[in-house]
């Protein structure tokens, strides 16, 4: 099944978009999460078939949102190294949105830091492709992988996302703080958004906003939920306009 958990807005503390998180629920483990099962797929054809039901259930669902105008802003969904370079991934893409009916620029794509410096040119190649279509790159775990900083000039990248393990130790630890504020100032200058993953505390989402940082996602503002759970929290919360 898919859940989603909201990204929003330090400014005005409004949400900005969900980040769809896969989970099995097995009928005896019961809940079992995507770190238990997502390498083992990655290591079989597995992964392709999981990434494209993920893919269309999180669109199909979301979709049900947007047009209710329940909600208006966007769908993040993590791809792995093996999904990114299927053959047919553009195709695949453009057929899932049109028959969920979602808007391209309603969509982000989450790829690692780690994948992507595993081979900068051809992942840019595909990266570039899927924005043809209007849909914007998001950097995960960003600050964790080995980028070659002069390829974000170049990369077609609309969002950083800061790593969890930064953000953890932000307010207690002078070093972390100042890779998040080299982090976030190089965001801004470079005009590419900058959010903090992992964020558990008003302390820590007080700190990344006066460094600058655009959007938080984290405990703090709402765990990951099912689409029933997300529709009463956005209705509920009235966290857009
Ligand atoms: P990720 O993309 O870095 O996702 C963020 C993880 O941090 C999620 O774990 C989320 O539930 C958790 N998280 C968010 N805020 C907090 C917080 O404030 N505190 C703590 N302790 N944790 C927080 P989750 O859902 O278990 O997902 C783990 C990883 O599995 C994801 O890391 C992602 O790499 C992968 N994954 C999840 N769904 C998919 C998918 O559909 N496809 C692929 N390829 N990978 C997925
Ligand atoms: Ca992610
Ligand atoms: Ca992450």
């Amino acid at each position: 099944t898919v859940y989603y958990q909201p990204q929003m807005s330090i400014r005005d503390k409004k949400i900005l978009g969900v980040e769809a998180l896969v989970r099995w629920i097995h009928p005896v483990e019961g809940m079992i999460p995507p770190d238990k099962f997502i390498p083992v797929a990655e290591m079989s054809n597995l992964i392709h078939e999981i990434g494209l039901y993920v893919l269309n259930q999180a669109c199909t669902e979301f979709s049900t949102l947007t047009k209710a105008e329940i909600f208006k802003g966007t769908l993040a969904i993590n791809f792995s190294s093996r999904q990114l370079q299927f053959n047919d991934i553009k195709e695949s893409l453009y057929k899932v949105l049109l028959r969920s009916d979602l808007d391209p620029s309603k969509l982000e794509i989450e790829v690692t830091e780690t994948l992507l410096m595993q081979n900068p040119e051809k992942i840019s190649l595909i990266l570039n492709e899927l924005r043809e279509l209007g849909i914007t790159i998001a950097i995960d775990d960003f600050g964790t992988g080995y980028s070659s900083l002069s390829y974000l000039n170049t990369l077609p990248i609309d969002k950083l996302k800061i790593d969890k393990s930064f953000i953890d130790y932000i307010t207690t630890d002078e070093g972390n703080k100042s890779i998040c504020k080299a982090i976030i100032a190089m965001g801004n200058s470079l005009n590419i958004k900058t959010i903090a993953e992992g964020v558990e505390t008003k302390e820590q989402m007080d700190l990344v906003e006066s460094l600058g940082c655009d959007e938080i996602q984290g405990y703090y503002f709402a765990k990951p939920m099912d689409i029933e759970g997300l529709r009463k929290f956005i209705l509920e919360n009235k966290v857009q306009e």
